[in-house]
């Protein structure tokens, strides 16, 4: 199987790996610290380019007009770079909370995940519920204190908060010397030293700590009222704080906690050098059967985790991405689909830099690999080479709750209708019914900006126009097929089936689902696709 490649080569390699998303609540400040990280990579020579909200230029993630339009990133895309003798895989996510379906699934692929978090905000909703993803796969979970150049809370508060609210440990790796205007710098406990704040960078900017944990009194930051401030704070965090613990940090039952601004690139190199030094390397992925993949074995595996059609408008392309869970991946080897047991050869796949994508030669575990789709591949599905079947458990979907009947405005364009129908359902970010008797497109989302990407990416990737009749908000619940009987239709449950040809109800509202229940005792149905 590993002909480029030795065992001691591929081990190297896995063990190199960092592969990791980034969680935030939006305007936290996730695109900025993305973009001083690809700046230390060498990925990117100036700020701005990744989100061209300021500097005008736009880059890679912003591929959709929609994007630069509402200035949100709706796409998960994957960045990679070498970065002090690691290859480091950050993985995208869309901030938008109609994209969160998106996200969860994206979080299933990463080793570790970064929240950061607004000084001025603390704990907002969107990063409690993504911690709460993150939380459950057990995965090490670091967090950045951002916009230390501007006022925020008593540093003391927010790792209060972190318990308080995401009922997680929080260790202070650093802890700020001032804030805002009264901006001094960071104490930094682990490198025993000082980090200063300079709006221009002159002369060092360290100053090492005694043996005491103090600087050396001739200092004049040893006068000002920041540093003792910190100092105190400092003394009691040694005294009654948590105690560093990295088999918590492992589990993710204690986060390290960094301090500084994104935006001026204070702290961050900080961060990203003790992220790297601590964050784990590919672990080994468990199966539907209970075995466990482990990331340098020989043979290669994998998941798709995402699909996406028209990644370049310039090109009609459907990329699948995978991440790769052990072994290496090399073009055009031959993979057995778990799902259907059928072997495809892999001759197209593409690797993703930042601002460009390279045809792949070799991926090891922990890169995500993406591979031109002609409609092979779905969501959560495994592929594998070697004897032993490897399905790995299915991927989170969310139950729509919003749901809209779809119909081409132009008739004679229904080729291209249906097409585009086809492709982006694919995608999986919205799901596609069918009515049962005259079989209308009704597609289902969690949020409402889903259905207008959709309505815009018809006309424009497929030059389709679609009218939307919304139905409303629906409470989704599936019926067994030997149950059914057309008769329980009625003005309150829209009667659907979804891709799979499963019968469903679409119920106006809790009501009409209690009207039924009563009505229908023996019949059981189920909110099959639901995630808590
Ligand atoms: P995202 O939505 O989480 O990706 O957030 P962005 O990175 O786009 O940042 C949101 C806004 O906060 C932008 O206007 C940034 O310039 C600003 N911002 C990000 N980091 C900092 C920081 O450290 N300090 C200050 N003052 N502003 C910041």
């Amino acid at each position: 199987m590993i002909d480029t490649l030795t065992k001691k080569d591929l081990d190297q390699a896995i063990a190199k790996r960092r592969t990791f998303a980034i969680i935030s609540h939006p305007d936290a400040g996730k695109t900025t610290i993305t973009e001083q990280m690809l700046l230390f990579g060498g990925v990117i020579r100036s700020a701005g380019t990744v989100k061209g909200k300021k500097s005008g230029q736009y880059a890679t993630s912003d591929w959709m007009e929609i994007e630069k339009k509402r200035g949100i990133s709706v796409t998960s895309s994957v960045m990679q770079f070498d970065y002090a003798g690691k290859r480091v895989n950050i993985l995208d996510t869309p901030g938008h909370e109609d994209f969160s379906e998106d996200t969860y699934r994206t979080l299933m692929a990463v080793d570790a995940a970064v929240m950061v978090i607004d000084t001025a905000k603390g704990v907002e909703p969107q990063t409690k519920k993504l911690f709460q993803v993150v939380k459950k796969r057990g995965i090490p979970i670091f967090t950045f204190m951002n916009k230390l150049d501007r006022d925020g809370r008593e540093p003391l508060d927010l790792i209060a908060e972190l318990e308080d609210l995401l009922h997680i440990e929080g260790y202070a790796m650093d802890w700020p010397i001032g804030m805002g205007k009264g901006l001094k710098g960071i104490y930094d406990r682990q490198n025993k030293r000082i980090e200063l704040y300079r709006s221009e960078a002159k002369g060092e900017n360290f100053i090492p700590l005694n043996a005491d944990g103090t600087i050396d009194p001739s200092n004049p930051l040893a006068e000002e009222g920041e540093y003792q401030d910190a100092l105190g704070d400092i003394d009691l965090l040694n005294e009654a704080g948590n105690k560093f613990d990295l088999a918590k940090i492992a589990k993710g039952e204690q986060t390290p906690v960094f301090f500084g601004s994104a935006l001026t690139n204070f702290g961050v190199k900080t961060f990203l050098d003790s992220f790297l030094s601590m964050a784990p390397g590919p672990s080994a992925h468990e199966t539907v059967d209970g075995d466990k993949i482990q990331p340098d074995s020989d043979d290669f595996s994998g998941f798709v985790f995402k699909i996406q059609a028209n990644m370049n408008p310039n090109h009609r392309d459907r990329i699948a991405f995978v991440r790769v869970t052990s072994g290496a991946f090399e073009k055009g080897i031959d993979v057995t689909l778990a799902r259907t047991g059928k072997t495809l050869r892999l001759n197209n796949a593409t690797e993703f830099m930042s601002d460009e994508r390279e045809q792949v030669s070799q991926a090891v575990a922990g890169d995500i690999v993406g591979l031109y789709d002609t409609g092979n591949f779905a969501i959560g599905d495994s592929i594998y080479t070697g004897k032993t079947k490897v399905q790995f458990p299915k991927l989170p979907q969310f139950t729509p709750e919003l749901f809209v009947r779809v119909t081409p405005k132009n008739v004679m364009k229904q080729k291209s209708f249906h097409k585009g129908m086809k492709q982006l359902v694919q995608e999986g970010a919205i799901q596609l019914y069918r009515t049962y008797n005259t079989e209308d497109y009704v597609l289902g989302a969690v949020g409402q900006l889903q259905f207008e990407v959709f309505q815009y990416r018809m006309l424009h990737e497929y030059n389709s126009e679609v009218e939307m009749t919304p139905i409303g908000s629906r409470t989704a619940r599936w019926i067994d097929p030997e149950q059914l009987d057309p008769s329980m239709a009625s003005s309150r449950n829209l009667l659907v089936k979804d891709l799979a040809g499963n019968p469903l109800f679409l119920f106006e509202n809790r009501f009409a689902e209690n009207w039924f229940h009563d009505k229908y005792p023996d019949v059981k149905l189920t909110a099959k696709f639901e995630m808590d």
